[in-house]
């Protein structure tokens, strides 16, 4: 479906991301891989699936470095159709104990990359007429948790962004929608469980049953396949009017 395609997904080494970049090439696309994790193996293992594949290593809080990236997709590919902004972290604290310098590198990276991304990568969309932007939000772009302040901040705004990049492209080509996942078992969330076990002094198993209690009625982890298949239905046809939408996988976390 999306042979002759390039898709780029931010934060891809790992995660969310890679699963996201397996589901696109699955379906054809070539894919720019990036992030700071190994990517060696994920570039061998996409390029094993028939497709083409490159890795830019720019630091999604540095503006110069995602400009550098988007030309280089285009520049390797020809064209850069699919734009999946999805690279992130977190930090737990409460606010008046939260580092300024992870307050700043969150909303750098959770948030303002999606700006720098897609203005970036907008203009030859809109030339060709064809484009979709995914961001992956999280539920905490639709609710908030103690003690995330500045996440909630960054994901309510990427929701708040989405929908704005949806309407100013409305009648053409290029939709933005947005991807709200609950709990998934990626390295970001394998340290809040961390975290957790030790705190409580409780087993890894525990502290996972324990994490998904609180907020997951569907007591189940989100798989990162889940949501690249839903990243392929955004790119779909059927997707052709899904315009500005938050949508949640969550197991009724936000339901409640
Ligand atoms: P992860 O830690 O597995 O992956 C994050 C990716 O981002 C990695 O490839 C990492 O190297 C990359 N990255 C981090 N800082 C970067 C930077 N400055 N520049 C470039 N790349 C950088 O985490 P994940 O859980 O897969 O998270 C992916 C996205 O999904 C994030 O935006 C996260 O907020 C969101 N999310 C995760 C969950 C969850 O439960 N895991 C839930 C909702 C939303």
């Amino acid at each position: 479906m999306l042979k002759g395609k390039t898709a780029l997904v931010t934060g891809s080494t790992s995660g969310i991301g890679l699963g996201v970049a397996r589901a696109l090439a699955a379906q054809g696309a070539n894919i720019v891989l990036n992030g700071f994790g190994d990517a060696e193996g994920p570039k061998a293992e996409i390029a094993a699936m028939g497709v083409q594949v490159s890795y830019h290593g720019a630091d999604m809080s540095k503006p110069a470095e995602i400009e550098d990236m988007i030309a280089h997709a285009t520049k390797v590919f020809g064209s850069l159709d699919i734009l999946v902004n999805n690279a992130g972290i977190q930090h737990v604290a409460r606010v008046e104990n939260f580092p300024v310098e992870r307050w700043d590198a969150i909303i750098a990276i959770n948030m303002s990359s999606v700006f720098h991304a897609t203005r970036l990568a907008l203009p030859a969309m809109l030339k060709r007429n064809w484009g979709r932007i995914i961001n992956v939000a999280s539920v905490h772009g639709l609710v908030a948790s103690a003690e995330k302040s500045a996440y909630v901040t960054a994901k309510h705004g990427v929701v708040g962004l989405t929908k704005v990049i949806a309407l100013e492209n409305a009648a053409t080509g290029v939709t933005c929608n947005a991807i709200c996942p609950g709990w998934v078992l990626t390295p970001l969330v394998q340290k809040q469980v961390d975290a957790k076990a030790a705190a409580l002094n409780v087993s890894n198993d525990e502290a996972i049953r324990r994490l998904l209690g609180e907020k997951e009625p569907s007591m189940q982890f989100t798989t990162p396949e889940e949501l690249g298949a839903l990243a392929v239905f955004f790119c779909s046809p059927a997707g052709n009017n899904v315009r500005g939408v938050a949508w949640n996988m969550d197991g009724g976390w936000t339901a409640q």
